[in-house]
Protein backbone atom coordinates (compact mmCIF):
# COMPACT_ATOMS: atom_id res chain seq x y z
CA UNK A 1 0.00 0.00 0.00
CA UNK A 2 1.15 3.20 -0.78
CA UNK A 3 2.12 5.45 2.45
CA UNK A 4 -0.40 8.01 3.52
CA UNK A 5 -0.42 11.59 1.41
CA UNK A 6 -2.75 14.17 2.81
CA UNK A 7 -6.01 14.63 -0.22
CA UNK A 8 -4.74 17.79 -1.98
CA UNK A 9 -6.63 20.75 -1.65
CA UNK A 10 -8.66 21.89 -5.09
CA UNK A 11 -6.81 24.95 -6.71
CA UNK A 12 -10.15 27.47 -7.73
CA UNK A 13 -7.92 29.77 -8.94
CA UNK A 14 -8.02 26.52 -12.03
CA UNK A 15 -11.02 27.10 -14.32
CA UNK A 16 -11.75 23.78 -14.88
CA UNK A 17 -11.76 23.26 -11.15
CA UNK A 18 -14.32 25.78 -11.05
CA UNK A 19 -16.59 24.45 -13.51
CA UNK A 20 -16.68 20.67 -12.11
CA UNK A 21 -17.55 22.30 -8.98
CA UNK A 22 -20.42 24.72 -10.41
CA UNK A 23 -21.72 21.19 -12.26
CA UNK A 24 -21.71 19.15 -8.42
CA UNK A 25 -23.51 22.08 -7.16
CA UNK A 26 -26.11 22.17 -9.76
CA UNK A 27 -26.46 18.26 -9.48
CA UNK A 28 -26.84 18.65 -5.60
CA UNK A 29 -29.33 21.57 -6.59
CA UNK A 30 -31.62 18.74 -8.35
CA UNK A 31 -31.73 16.26 -5.84
CA UNK A 32 -32.55 18.65 -2.95
CA UNK A 33 -36.03 18.32 -0.89
CA UNK A 34 -35.71 14.11 -0.68
CA UNK A 35 -36.41 12.23 2.39
CA UNK A 36 -34.10 10.36 4.26
CA UNK A 37 -34.36 7.13 6.03
CA UNK A 38 -32.90 6.11 9.45
CA UNK A 39 -31.11 2.77 8.81
CA UNK A 40 -30.87 0.04 11.19
CA UNK A 41 -29.11 -3.36 10.25
CA UNK A 42 -28.95 -2.37 6.66
CA UNK A 43 -33.05 -1.76 6.70
CA UNK A 44 -33.85 1.78 5.77
CA UNK A 45 -36.86 3.01 8.13
CA UNK A 46 -39.30 5.83 8.07
CA UNK A 47 -41.17 7.26 11.30
CA UNK A 48 -44.41 9.73 12.25
CA UNK A 49 -41.80 12.12 13.06
CA UNK A 50 -39.35 13.93 10.36
CA UNK A 51 -37.62 17.25 10.33
CA UNK A 52 -36.24 19.69 7.52
CA UNK A 53 -32.91 20.67 6.83
CA UNK A 54 -33.03 23.77 5.54
CA UNK A 55 -30.05 25.74 3.46
CA UNK A 56 -28.52 28.71 6.32
CA UNK A 57 -27.66 30.78 3.13
CA UNK A 58 -31.60 30.77 1.77
CA UNK A 59 -33.78 29.64 4.62
CA UNK A 60 -36.58 29.01 2.50
CA UNK A 61 -34.63 26.46 0.53
CA UNK A 62 -35.20 22.81 1.82
CA UNK A 63 -32.03 20.68 1.33
CA UNK A 64 -33.96 16.92 2.46
CA UNK A 65 -35.94 15.83 5.09
CA UNK A 66 -35.13 13.41 7.62
CA UNK A 67 -37.05 10.72 9.37
CA UNK A 68 -36.56 11.03 13.31
CA UNK A 69 -35.62 7.80 15.56
CA UNK A 70 -37.88 8.12 18.50
CA UNK A 71 -37.26 5.71 21.59
CA UNK A 72 -37.93 2.07 20.30
CA UNK A 73 -35.82 2.72 17.73
CA UNK A 74 -33.12 3.91 19.28
CA UNK A 75 -33.42 0.81 21.42
CA UNK A 76 -33.50 -1.50 18.36
CA UNK A 77 -30.26 0.54 16.99
CA UNK A 78 -28.85 -0.49 19.89
CA UNK A 79 -29.68 -3.82 19.96
CA UNK A 80 -28.91 -4.82 16.38
CA UNK A 81 -25.37 -2.98 16.85
CA UNK A 82 -24.92 -5.12 20.17
CA UNK A 83 -25.74 -8.37 17.72
CA UNK A 84 -23.55 -7.26 15.13
CA UNK A 85 -20.62 -7.22 17.18
CA UNK A 86 -20.28 -10.64 18.08
CA UNK A 87 -19.56 -11.07 14.16
CA UNK A 88 -18.07 -7.65 13.13
CA UNK A 89 -15.33 -7.93 16.29
CA UNK A 90 -14.36 -11.07 14.40
CA UNK A 91 -13.57 -10.18 10.93
CA UNK A 92 -10.18 -9.28 10.40
CA UNK A 93 -8.22 -5.51 10.96
CA UNK A 94 -7.30 -6.20 7.18
CA UNK A 95 -10.94 -6.44 6.16
CA UNK A 96 -12.12 -4.10 7.90
CA UNK A 97 -9.44 -1.75 6.84
CA UNK A 98 -10.15 -2.58 3.29
CA UNK A 99 -13.70 -1.33 3.69
CA UNK A 100 -12.67 2.32 4.77
CA UNK A 101 -10.25 2.57 1.86
CA UNK A 102 -12.59 1.51 -0.39
CA UNK A 103 -14.81 4.41 1.20
CA UNK A 104 -12.33 7.01 0.83
CA UNK A 105 -12.08 5.72 -2.96
CA UNK A 106 -15.78 6.44 -3.84
CA UNK A 107 -15.75 9.20 -1.64
CA UNK A 108 -12.60 11.18 -3.48
CA UNK A 109 -14.62 10.23 -6.78
CA UNK A 110 -17.69 12.49 -5.99
CA UNK A 111 -15.48 15.10 -3.75
CA UNK A 112 -17.26 17.84 -5.35
CA UNK A 113 -20.80 16.80 -4.86
CA UNK A 114 -20.14 15.70 -1.22
CA UNK A 115 -18.53 19.59 -1.11
CA UNK A 116 -21.87 21.06 -2.69
CA UNK A 117 -24.26 19.45 -0.36
CA UNK A 118 -22.09 21.17 2.57
CA UNK A 119 -22.23 24.64 0.70
CA UNK A 120 -25.72 24.32 0.72
CA UNK A 121 -26.47 22.06 3.88
CA UNK A 122 -24.16 24.03 6.47
CA UNK A 123 -23.58 27.24 4.34
CA UNK A 124 -19.49 26.25 3.69
CA UNK A 125 -17.60 28.58 1.29
CA UNK A 126 -16.22 26.41 -1.83
CA UNK A 127 -12.52 25.80 -0.56
CA UNK A 128 -14.22 25.46 3.17
CA UNK A 129 -16.11 22.62 2.01
CA UNK A 130 -13.42 21.45 0.04
CA UNK A 131 -11.50 21.49 2.95
CA UNK A 132 -14.01 19.39 4.97
CA UNK A 133 -14.20 16.48 2.19
CA UNK A 134 -10.65 16.59 1.79
CA UNK A 135 -10.50 15.89 5.67
CA UNK A 136 -13.10 13.08 5.33
CA UNK A 137 -11.15 11.78 2.80
CA UNK A 138 -7.85 11.33 4.89
CA UNK A 139 -9.90 10.23 7.91
CA UNK A 140 -10.33 7.24 6.73
CA UNK A 141 -7.10 6.54 4.49
CA UNK A 142 -4.97 7.39 7.84
CA UNK A 143 -7.46 5.48 10.09
CA UNK A 144 -6.83 2.04 7.62
CA UNK A 145 -2.92 2.41 8.01
CA UNK A 146 -2.73 2.71 11.26
CA UNK A 147 -5.11 -0.36 12.17
CA UNK A 148 -2.93 -2.24 9.83
CA UNK A 149 -0.08 -1.47 12.21
CA UNK A 150 -1.58 -2.53 15.46
CA UNK A 151 -2.87 -5.90 13.99
CA UNK A 152 0.94 -5.95 13.62
CA UNK A 153 3.27 -7.68 15.92
CA UNK A 154 3.42 -5.44 19.17
CA UNK A 155 7.32 -4.77 20.84
CA UNK A 156 7.55 -6.07 24.11
CA UNK A 157 10.44 -7.26 26.29
CA UNK A 158 11.56 -10.73 26.07
CA UNK A 159 12.35 -13.42 29.21
CA UNK A 160 13.48 -16.65 28.55
CA UNK A 161 11.08 -19.56 28.49
CA UNK A 162 8.20 -17.14 27.99
CA UNK A 163 6.03 -16.57 24.95
CA UNK A 164 4.46 -13.13 25.36
CA UNK A 165 1.84 -11.71 22.78
CA UNK A 166 0.14 -8.17 23.38
CA UNK A 167 -2.63 -7.64 20.75
CA UNK A 168 -5.67 -4.92 20.60
CA UNK A 169 -9.62 -6.10 20.47
CA UNK A 170 -12.30 -3.81 20.37
CA UNK A 171 -14.81 -2.24 23.26
CA UNK A 172 -17.82 -3.11 21.98
CA UNK A 173 -20.84 -0.81 20.95
CA UNK A 174 -20.50 2.89 20.98
CA UNK A 175 -22.69 5.73 20.47
CA UNK A 176 -21.19 8.35 18.11
CA UNK A 177 -22.62 12.06 18.64
CA UNK A 178 -20.64 14.71 15.97
CA UNK A 179 -21.33 17.97 15.63
CA UNK A 180 -22.76 19.86 12.29
CA UNK A 181 -19.42 22.14 12.13
CA UNK A 182 -17.39 19.61 10.39
CA UNK A 183 -20.44 17.61 9.17
CA UNK A 184 -18.59 15.23 7.03
CA UNK A 185 -15.18 15.46 8.29
CA UNK A 186 -15.46 14.93 11.84
CA UNK A 187 -18.56 12.49 11.93
CA UNK A 188 -16.22 10.52 9.47
CA UNK A 189 -13.57 10.48 11.07
CA UNK A 190 -15.32 9.64 14.59
CA UNK A 191 -17.14 6.71 12.90
CA UNK A 192 -14.70 5.15 10.77
CA UNK A 193 -12.57 4.85 13.81
CA UNK A 194 -14.83 3.05 16.18
CA UNK A 195 -15.83 0.82 13.12
CA UNK A 196 -12.14 0.00 12.16
CA UNK A 197 -11.36 -0.68 15.64
CA UNK A 198 -13.97 -3.65 15.84
CA UNK A 199 -16.82 -2.36 17.29
CA UNK A 200 -20.50 -1.44 16.22
CA UNK A 201 -21.83 2.02 16.63
CA UNK A 202 -25.31 3.81 17.01
CA UNK A 203 -24.81 7.04 14.79
CA UNK A 204 -26.60 10.40 16.11
CA UNK A 205 -25.93 13.00 13.35
CA UNK A 206 -26.35 16.91 14.49
CA UNK A 207 -29.62 17.66 13.68
CA UNK A 208 -28.94 20.92 11.56
CA UNK A 209 -26.54 18.70 9.28
CA UNK A 210 -28.53 15.26 8.47
CA UNK A 211 -28.68 15.17 4.79
CA UNK A 212 -24.63 15.20 4.56
CA UNK A 213 -24.55 11.92 7.37
CA UNK A 214 -26.89 10.34 4.93
CA UNK A 215 -25.10 10.91 2.16
CA UNK A 216 -21.95 8.94 4.01
CA UNK A 217 -24.23 6.39 5.20
CA UNK A 218 -24.59 5.75 1.42
CA UNK A 219 -20.83 5.36 0.54
CA UNK A 220 -20.64 3.18 3.95
CA UNK A 221 -23.30 0.92 2.04
CA UNK A 222 -21.38 0.98 -1.36
CA UNK A 223 -18.44 0.05 0.43
CA UNK A 224 -19.75 -3.03 1.60
CA UNK A 225 -20.05 -2.38 4.98
CA UNK A 226 -21.72 -5.29 6.29
CA UNK A 227 -25.35 -4.08 8.20
CA UNK A 228 -25.45 -3.43 11.74
CA UNK A 229 -22.22 -2.11 11.71
CA UNK A 230 -22.84 1.56 11.36
CA UNK A 231 -26.83 2.03 12.92
CA UNK A 232 -27.98 5.24 11.70
CA UNK A 233 -30.34 7.00 13.80
CA UNK A 234 -30.73 10.90 13.56
CA UNK A 235 -32.79 12.45 16.08
CA UNK A 236 -32.53 15.16 18.81
CA UNK A 237 -29.48 15.32 20.80
CA UNK A 238 -31.36 15.63 24.13
CA UNK A 239 -33.71 12.75 23.58
CA UNK A 240 -32.11 9.99 21.50
CA UNK A 241 -28.65 11.06 22.58
CA UNK A 242 -29.04 10.62 26.31
CA UNK A 243 -30.92 7.58 26.04
CA UNK A 244 -27.82 5.83 24.29
CA UNK A 245 -25.76 7.47 26.33
CA UNK A 246 -27.73 6.52 29.42
CA UNK A 247 -27.73 2.98 27.70
CA UNK A 248 -26.58 -0.55 29.93
CA UNK A 249 -25.31 -1.60 26.59
CA UNK A 250 -23.22 1.35 25.72
CA UNK A 251 -19.29 0.76 25.88
CA UNK A 252 -18.06 3.70 24.58
CA UNK A 253 -19.58 7.29 24.03
CA UNK A 254 -17.66 9.34 21.38
CA UNK A 255 -18.81 13.18 21.31
CA UNK A 256 -17.13 16.42 19.45
CA UNK A 257 -19.37 19.03 20.39
CA UNK A 258 -20.01 22.14 22.59
CA UNK A 259 -18.38 21.88 26.73
CA UNK A 260 -22.22 22.27 28.16
CA UNK A 261 -23.34 19.15 26.26
CA UNK A 262 -19.99 17.22 26.75
CA UNK A 263 -20.12 17.35 30.05
CA UNK A 264 -23.67 16.52 30.58
CA UNK A 265 -22.36 13.13 28.56
CA UNK A 266 -19.78 12.89 30.88
CA UNK A 267 -21.74 13.03 33.73
CA UNK A 268 -24.85 10.70 32.73
CA UNK A 269 -21.90 8.27 31.74
CA UNK A 270 -20.29 8.00 34.82
CA UNK A 271 -23.69 6.53 36.43
CA UNK A 272 -23.52 2.84 36.40
CA UNK A 273 -26.94 1.47 35.19
CA UNK A 274 -28.35 -1.87 36.45
CA UNK A 275 -26.88 -4.59 33.93
CA UNK A 276 -23.87 -2.57 32.92
CA UNK A 277 -20.83 -4.57 32.91
CA UNK A 278 -18.55 -2.08 32.48
CA UNK A 279 -17.06 1.27 33.41
CA UNK A 280 -18.26 3.79 30.08
CA UNK A 281 -15.63 5.01 28.38
CA UNK A 282 -16.05 8.81 27.38
CA UNK A 283 -14.19 11.02 24.49
CA UNK A 284 -15.12 14.32 24.25
CA UNK A 285 -13.84 17.06 22.00
CA UNK A 286 -15.49 19.86 23.32
CA UNK A 287 -15.18 24.10 22.78
CA UNK A 288 -12.48 26.20 22.37
CA UNK A 289 -11.59 29.87 22.75
CA UNK A 290 -8.72 30.05 20.79
CA UNK A 291 -5.86 33.23 20.70
CA UNK A 292 -3.32 34.81 18.82
CA UNK A 293 -0.41 36.05 19.90
CA UNK A 294 1.30 38.82 17.86
CA UNK A 295 4.91 39.59 19.55
CA UNK A 296 6.17 43.27 18.98
CA UNK A 297 9.12 41.98 16.02
CA UNK A 298 6.23 40.41 14.44
CA UNK A 299 5.71 40.26 10.21
CA UNK A 300 2.52 42.23 10.93
CA UNK A 301 1.39 41.70 7.52
CA UNK A 302 1.39 37.85 8.19
CA UNK A 303 0.00 38.10 11.38
CA UNK A 304 -3.16 40.20 9.97
CA UNK A 305 -4.10 37.40 7.63
CA UNK A 306 -3.32 35.07 9.53
CA UNK A 307 -5.84 36.28 12.32
CA UNK A 308 -8.72 37.32 9.28
CA UNK A 309 -8.55 33.33 8.19
CA UNK A 310 -8.60 32.03 11.75
CA UNK A 311 -11.43 34.40 12.97
CA UNK A 312 -13.46 34.39 10.08
CA UNK A 313 -13.53 31.29 7.80
CA UNK A 314 -16.19 29.23 7.78
CA UNK A 315 -18.00 32.62 9.95
CA UNK A 316 -16.11 31.62 12.92
CA UNK A 317 -17.95 28.40 13.09
CA UNK A 318 -14.71 26.27 14.45
CA UNK A 319 -13.65 25.42 17.58
CA UNK A 320 -9.87 26.49 16.29
CA UNK A 321 -11.18 29.66 15.28
CA UNK A 322 -9.50 32.51 16.43
CA UNK A 323 -11.71 34.53 18.29
CA UNK A 324 -8.60 36.45 20.51
CA UNK A 325 -6.01 38.71 19.23
CA UNK A 326 -3.61 39.24 22.11
CA UNK A 327 -1.46 41.89 20.76
CA UNK A 328 2.19 43.45 21.82
CA UNK A 329 0.97 47.20 22.82
CA UNK A 330 4.05 48.50 20.50
CA UNK A 331 1.82 47.23 17.45
CA UNK A 332 -1.11 46.97 18.80
CA UNK A 333 -2.76 49.88 16.78
CA UNK A 334 -0.89 48.63 13.36
CA UNK A 335 -2.35 45.11 13.90
CA UNK A 336 -5.89 46.16 14.74
CA UNK A 337 -5.82 48.53 11.83
CA UNK A 338 -4.37 46.33 8.83
CA UNK A 339 -7.53 43.61 10.62
CA UNK A 340 -9.64 45.94 10.05
CA UNK A 341 -9.07 46.98 6.52
CA UNK A 342 -8.60 43.33 5.71
CA UNK A 343 -11.81 42.02 7.44
CA UNK A 344 -13.33 45.39 5.37
CA UNK A 345 -12.44 43.12 2.34
CA UNK A 346 -14.33 40.13 2.89
CA UNK A 347 -17.31 39.13 1.14
CA UNK A 348 -20.31 38.09 2.54
CA UNK A 349 -23.25 36.59 1.35
CA UNK A 350 -24.59 33.16 -0.03
CA UNK A 351 -22.01 29.65 0.35
CA UNK A 352 -22.75 28.75 -3.20
CA UNK A 353 -21.37 32.18 -5.11
CA UNK A 354 -17.76 31.27 -5.59
CA UNK A 355 -16.29 35.34 -4.64
CA UNK A 356 -17.89 34.79 -1.36
CA UNK A 357 -15.13 34.83 1.62
CA UNK A 358 -18.16 34.27 4.58
CA UNK A 359 -21.51 32.62 4.42
CA UNK A 360 -24.09 32.45 7.13
CA UNK A 361 -24.14 31.30 10.26
CA UNK A 362 -26.04 27.70 11.11
CA UNK A 363 -29.36 28.44 12.44
CA UNK A 364 -31.63 30.37 14.04
CA UNK A 365 -30.47 29.81 17.62
CA UNK A 366 -26.71 30.80 16.83
CA UNK A 367 -27.45 33.60 14.72
CA UNK A 368 -29.58 34.94 18.14
CA UNK A 369 -26.83 33.37 20.53
CA UNK A 370 -23.97 35.52 17.84
CA UNK A 371 -25.97 38.87 17.72
CA UNK A 372 -26.60 38.92 21.90
CA UNK A 373 -22.78 38.32 22.11
CA UNK A 374 -22.52 41.09 19.78
CA UNK A 375 -24.68 43.57 21.95
CA UNK A 376 -22.37 42.45 24.99
CA UNK A 377 -19.42 43.50 23.25
CA UNK A 378 -20.38 47.06 22.53
CA UNK A 379 -20.55 46.84 26.42
CA UNK A 380 -17.11 45.36 26.71
CA UNK A 381 -15.47 46.84 23.91
CA UNK A 382 -14.58 49.38 21.27
CA UNK A 383 -16.21 48.51 18.23
CA UNK A 384 -14.42 48.83 15.30
CA UNK A 385 -16.09 47.18 12.08
CA UNK A 386 -19.46 44.63 11.85
CA UNK A 387 -21.76 44.61 14.89
CA UNK A 388 -24.97 43.24 13.38
CA UNK A 389 -27.05 41.67 10.73
CA UNK A 390 -25.89 41.03 7.12
CA UNK A 391 -28.43 40.96 4.33
CA UNK A 392 -29.69 38.41 2.70
CA UNK A 393 -32.62 35.47 3.12
CA UNK A 394 -30.17 33.55 5.76
CA UNK A 395 -28.43 34.01 9.51
CA UNK A 396 -26.20 36.18 7.76
CA UNK A 397 -23.46 38.13 10.44
CA UNK A 398 -21.27 40.85 9.89
CA UNK A 399 -17.67 39.70 10.46
CA UNK A 400 -17.09 41.55 14.00
CA UNK A 401 -14.17 43.22 15.64
CA UNK A 402 -14.13 44.74 19.26
CA UNK A 403 -11.02 46.20 20.15
CA UNK A 404 -9.90 47.25 23.65
CA UNK A 405 -11.48 44.08 25.53
CA UNK A 406 -10.35 43.16 29.10
CA UNK A 407 -8.75 39.78 29.52
CA UNK A 408 -11.73 38.86 31.84
CA UNK A 409 -14.79 39.99 29.85
CA UNK A 410 -17.37 37.63 28.79
CA UNK A 411 -16.49 38.22 25.27
CA UNK A 412 -12.53 37.23 25.96
CA UNK A 413 -13.60 34.11 28.05
CA UNK A 414 -17.14 32.12 26.85
CA UNK A 415 -17.38 30.69 23.39
CA UNK A 416 -19.62 32.88 20.62
CA UNK A 417 -18.74 30.28 17.62
CA UNK A 418 -19.49 32.98 15.57
CA UNK A 419 -17.37 35.46 13.41
CA UNK A 420 -16.60 38.11 16.62
CA UNK A 421 -13.01 38.84 17.19
CA UNK A 422 -11.81 40.90 20.35
CA UNK A 423 -8.46 42.32 20.11
CA UNK A 424 -6.68 42.60 23.72
CA UNK A 425 -3.60 44.81 24.07
CA UNK A 426 -0.51 42.88 26.16
CA UNK A 427 2.17 45.02 28.04
CA UNK A 428 4.88 42.74 27.11
CA UNK A 429 5.17 38.91 25.89
CA UNK A 430 4.84 37.47 29.08
CA UNK A 431 1.85 39.04 29.77
CA UNK A 432 0.74 38.14 26.42
CA UNK A 433 0.94 34.45 27.56
CA UNK A 434 -0.85 34.79 30.47
CA UNK A 435 -3.89 36.73 29.07
CA UNK A 436 -3.69 33.50 26.34
CA UNK A 437 -3.63 30.97 29.36
CA UNK A 438 -6.57 32.82 31.29
CA UNK A 439 -9.21 30.71 29.57
CA UNK A 440 -10.84 27.44 30.56
CA UNK A 441 -10.31 26.16 27.41
CA UNK A 442 -7.38 24.85 25.92
CA UNK A 443 -7.70 24.09 22.20
CA UNK A 444 -5.43 25.86 19.78
CA UNK A 445 -3.55 29.23 19.89
CA UNK A 446 -0.80 30.70 17.73
CA UNK A 447 2.49 32.93 17.86
CA UNK A 448 3.27 35.36 15.47
CA UNK A 449 6.68 36.33 16.17
CA UNK A 450 10.18 36.68 15.06
CA UNK A 451 12.25 35.99 18.23
CA UNK A 452 13.51 32.79 18.89
CA UNK A 453 13.56 32.98 22.78
CA UNK A 454 9.70 33.82 22.70
CA UNK A 455 8.41 31.36 20.40
CA UNK A 456 10.68 28.32 22.67
CA UNK A 457 8.89 30.14 25.93
CA UNK A 458 5.64 29.53 24.35
CA UNK A 459 6.44 26.31 23.44
CA UNK A 460 6.96 25.57 26.85
CA UNK A 461 4.38 27.89 28.46
CA UNK A 462 1.67 28.18 26.19
CA UNK A 463 -1.16 25.53 27.14
CA UNK A 464 -3.18 24.37 24.05
CA UNK A 465 -3.00 20.93 22.57
CA UNK A 466 -2.44 21.92 19.24
CA UNK A 467 0.30 25.30 19.21
CA UNK A 468 1.10 27.23 15.82
CA UNK A 469 4.05 29.59 14.77
CA UNK A 470 3.74 32.17 12.22
CA UNK A 471 0.68 30.41 10.51
CA UNK A 472 -2.68 30.02 11.23
CA UNK A 473 -4.79 28.33 14.49
CA UNK A 474 -7.22 26.35 12.35
CA UNK A 475 -7.07 23.99 8.97
CA UNK A 476 -5.03 20.64 11.55
CA UNK A 477 -4.18 18.21 8.90
CA UNK A 478 -4.73 14.67 9.79
CA UNK A 479 -1.63 12.85 10.16
CA UNK A 480 0.42 15.85 10.25
CA UNK A 481 -1.31 18.14 13.38
CA UNK A 482 -3.37 15.61 15.60
CA UNK A 483 -5.83 16.91 17.19
CA UNK A 484 -7.47 18.19 20.90
CA UNK A 485 -7.06 20.36 23.56
CA UNK A 486 -6.58 20.77 27.53
CA UNK A 487 -9.09 21.34 29.88
CA UNK A 488 -12.36 22.06 29.70
CA UNK A 489 -11.38 21.47 25.48
CA UNK A 490 -12.01 17.90 25.76
CA UNK A 491 -10.11 14.87 26.39
CA UNK A 492 -7.21 15.55 24.03
CA UNK A 493 -8.45 12.51 21.38
CA UNK A 494 -5.88 13.66 19.26
CA UNK A 495 -8.07 12.97 16.63
CA UNK A 496 -5.99 12.01 12.80
CA UNK A 497 -3.39 10.88 15.06
CA UNK A 498 -1.88 7.39 15.48
CA UNK A 499 -2.96 7.22 19.33
CA UNK A 500 -6.78 7.87 18.29
CA UNK A 501 -7.11 4.39 17.84
CA UNK A 502 -6.15 3.54 21.06
CA UNK A 503 -9.09 4.81 22.64
CA UNK A 504 -11.33 2.33 20.66
CA UNK A 505 -9.70 -1.02 21.75
CA UNK A 506 -8.41 -2.52 25.21
CA UNK A 507 -5.18 -4.12 25.12
CA UNK A 508 -4.81 -8.07 25.71
CA UNK A 509 -1.17 -9.90 26.89
CA UNK A 510 -0.64 -13.40 26.47
CA UNK A 511 1.74 -15.09 28.06
CA UNK A 512 2.66 -18.96 27.32
CA UNK A 513 5.11 -20.61 29.65
CA UNK A 514 7.61 -22.89 26.66
P1 LIG B 1 -23.57 20.59 20.49
O1 LIG B 1 -24.72 21.48 20.52
O2 LIG B 1 -22.92 20.20 21.77
O3 LIG B 1 -24.03 19.29 19.69
C1 LIG B 1 -23.15 18.26 19.35
C2 LIG B 1 -23.91 16.97 19.21
O4 LIG B 1 -24.46 16.58 20.47
C3 LIG B 1 -25.09 17.06 18.24
O5 LIG B 1 -25.17 15.84 17.52
C4 LIG B 1 -26.26 17.20 19.19
O6 LIG B 1 -27.48 16.76 18.64
C5 LIG B 1 -25.84 16.32 20.32
N1 LIG B 1 -26.50 16.61 21.61
C6 LIG B 1 -27.08 17.77 22.01
N2 LIG B 1 -27.54 17.64 23.25
C7 LIG B 1 -27.28 16.38 23.66
C8 LIG B 1 -27.49 15.65 24.85
N3 LIG B 1 -28.09 16.21 25.92
N4 LIG B 1 -27.07 14.37 24.92
C9 LIG B 1 -26.44 13.80 23.88
N5 LIG B 1 -26.21 14.44 22.71
C10 LIG B 1 -26.60 15.71 22.61
O7 LIG B 1 -22.40 21.20 19.59
P2 LIG B 1 -22.52 21.77 18.11
O8 LIG B 1 -23.24 23.08 18.17
O9 LIG B 1 -23.03 20.73 17.20
O10 LIG B 1 -21.00 22.01 17.75
C11 LIG B 1 -20.30 23.15 18.11
C12 LIG B 1 -19.40 22.86 19.30
O11 LIG B 1 -18.51 21.79 18.98
C13 LIG B 1 -18.49 24.02 19.65
O12 LIG B 1 -18.45 24.13 21.05
C14 LIG B 1 -17.14 23.58 19.11
O13 LIG B 1 -16.03 24.18 19.75
C15 LIG B 1 -17.18 22.12 19.33
N6 LIG B 1 -16.25 21.40 18.47
C16 LIG B 1 -15.13 20.85 19.04
C17 LIG B 1 -14.21 20.18 18.26
C18 LIG B 1 -12.97 19.58 18.85
O14 LIG B 1 -12.30 18.80 18.19
N7 LIG B 1 -12.64 19.90 20.08
C19 LIG B 1 -14.44 20.06 16.90
C20 LIG B 1 -15.60 20.62 16.35
C21 LIG B 1 -16.50 21.28 17.15
P3 LIG B 1 -28.56 17.82 18.08
O15 LIG B 1 -27.94 18.43 16.87
O16 LIG B 1 -29.74 16.98 17.78
O17 LIG B 1 -28.80 18.81 19.18
MG1 LIG C 1 -29.47 23.22 7.77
Amino acid sequence: MIPFRNEPLTDFSNEDHRKAFEHALNKVKSELGKEYCLIIGGQQMKTEEKIASINPSNITEVIGTIYQADLELAEKAMQTAATTFETWKNVSPEARARILLRAAAILRRKKHEFSAWMVLEAGKTWPEADADTAEAIDFMEFYARVMMSYSEKQPLVSIPGEENQQIYIPLGVGVIIPPWNFPLAILVGMTTAAIVCGNTVCLKPASTTNVIAAKFMEILMEAGLPDGVVNFIPGSGSVIGEYLVKHRLTRFISFTGSREVGLRINELAAKTVPGQKWIKRVIAEMGGKDSIIVDENADLDLAANEIVVSAFGFSGQKCSACSRAIVHQAVYDKVLEKVVIRTKELVVGEAKNINVDMGPVIDDQAYQRILDYIEVGKREGRLMIGGGKANGNGYFIEPTIFADVKPDARIAQEEIFGPVLAFIPANHFEHALEIANNTEYGLTGSVISRDRFNLERARDEFYVGNLYFNRKCTGALVGVHPFGGFNMSGTNAKAGGREYLLLFMQAKVISEKL
